[in-house]
């Protein structure tokens, strides 16, 4: 384990997920949208995102910037990496198979909307978001830099935090007591079992 592959398994995992993503972000388009909870506030969330996860440890395994924040690399912590990119693939493979067309980058009710409960969806309500968690763990333990690793974190945290609670408000309204039960026998992004 260098540090050069450490940063190659980064870059795979970003172009994984964005394969991954590729078809259905296509389908997807085609379908009406019924009810939305976009706006500047959203757009402001996913360019944080976007920067946390993508940009910036992007342009550090291009750059080695900042140079500053760097830190010795640990082939342990690395290894680690890994394994949660390798799970954070594996999920969302799974997600963006169960969601089908009621997936979205942002927060859209489409027209004939299904609520989803089944496979990945089961026990986790946001199991899309355990991936990105997965993704950024393993960002952090893949990029020995403080600012490049950390910044997934920081940066899927600020749209995690900032969304869910609304997201969950838009289901409700749409799906109503199906979406409380469904609530109340699932965690958000861990699975509930009782
Ligand atoms: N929060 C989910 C989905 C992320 S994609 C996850 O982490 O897996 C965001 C879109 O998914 C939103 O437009 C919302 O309408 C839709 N969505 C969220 N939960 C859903 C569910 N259980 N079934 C169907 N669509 C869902």
């Amino acid at each position: 384990m260098t540090p050069t592959f450490s940063k190659v398994v980064f870059v795979v995992l970003v172009i994984g997920w964005y394969l991954i993503r590729y078809e259905y972000a296509r389908r997807s388009r085609r379908e009406q949208i019924l009810l939305s909870a976009r706006g500047p506030r959203e757009t402001a969330l996913l360019l944080i995102s976007l920067t946390g996860l993508g940009i910036l440890p992007l342009i550090y395994v291009a750059t080695a910037i900042p140079h500053f924040a760097a830190y010795t690399f640990h082939p342990i912590a690395a290894w680690l990496g890994v394994f949660f990119a390798t799970a954070a693939l594996g999920m969302f493979q799974l997600t963006h198979r169960a969601l089908g067309r009621n997936w979205s980058i942002s927060l859209d009710v489409r027209e004939g909307h299904q609520l989803v409960t089944d496979g990945i969806y089961r026990r986790i309500r946001h199991p899309m978001y355990s991936a990105f968690w997965l993704w950024a763990i393993a960002q952090a333990l893949l990029l020995p830099n403080w600012v490049a690793g950390g910044a997934g974190l920081v940066g899927f945290g600020t749209l995690f935090f900032g969304r869910v609670a609304r997201e969950e408000r838009m289901m409700l309204e749409t799906f109503g007591d199906n979406y409380r039960a469904y609530m109340a026998r699932t965690g958000r992004i861990f699975p509930l079992f009782f």
